[in-house]
């Protein structure tokens, strides 16, 4: 345990092959987590969300507004090609996964392009917490109104359960729990890591 807690970016290695994906409710930190992890082991991130933002195609866009996935061929599409533009860096994905045939496609694909998942690392929250975090946070996003997160929350029991429990399927599951501050959540992570990567 006090190995675990004194874990540091700098003593996790990355393999070049090496993917992390991050996963969570809305709210859980996945993007403020990714985002730190990515700065800290000189990595690249990228996140479905912000991909398709960026794509603004007004058809996704207005699924995305409603809260709902968009289609998983579009999912694949977007990240075929990150993973075709970053070859031969290690990576973090930020909610990059989050139907079945998501989770199946990208565990398929991997192997076939000289990458593997390292770890799956899954910010664990409740759902009042994760809207009481939404409520009190200052993002300017269609999808975090009351009424689009009811649909995000069903998005992610109904579909992105069932893909995390692909991952865990296959040894890859790190679950966290998300409802600790920023900081602790990130020595968890940290931990999870090291536990997987560090020393080599
Ligand atoms: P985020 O920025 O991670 O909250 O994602 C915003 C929206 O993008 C989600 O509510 C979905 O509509 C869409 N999205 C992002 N990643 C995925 C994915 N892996 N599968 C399906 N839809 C996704």
């Amino acid at each position: 345990m006090q190995e675990q807690e004194s874990a540091s970016a700098a003593a996790i290695t990355l393999d070049p092959r090496d993917i992390v994906l991050i996963l969570g409710p809305p709210g859980s930190g996945k993007g403020t987590q990714s985002k730190r992890l990515a700065l800290d082991l000189g990595t690249e991130v990228r996140s479905t969300g912000d991909l398709l933002r960026q794509e603004a195609d007004p058809r996704l866009m207005e699924i995305m507004a409603s809260g709902a996935l968009v289609p998983e061929e579009e999912i694949q599409r977007i990240l075929a090609e990150a993973l075709k533009h970053l070859e031969g860096r290690p990576l973090i994905l930020d909610g990059a996964t989050r139907k079945p045939q998501e989770a199946e496609w990208l565990l398929g694909l991997l192997p076939t392009i000289g990458r593997r998942l390292l770890a799956v690392i899954v910010l664990k929250l409740e759902e009042e917490a994760g809207r009481d975090r939404i409520a009190r946070g200052n993002r300017d996003r269609q999808d975090d109104h009351p009424e689009c997160q009811d649909e995000r929350w069903r998005e992610f029991r109904d579909h992105t359960l069932q893909s995390i429990a692909i991952y865990d399927r296959v040894g890859l599951l790190e679950e966290i729990n998300g409802n600790q501050d920023t900081d602790k959540v990130y020595r968890d992570v940290l931990a999870a890591l090291h536990k997987r990567a560090g020393g080599r």
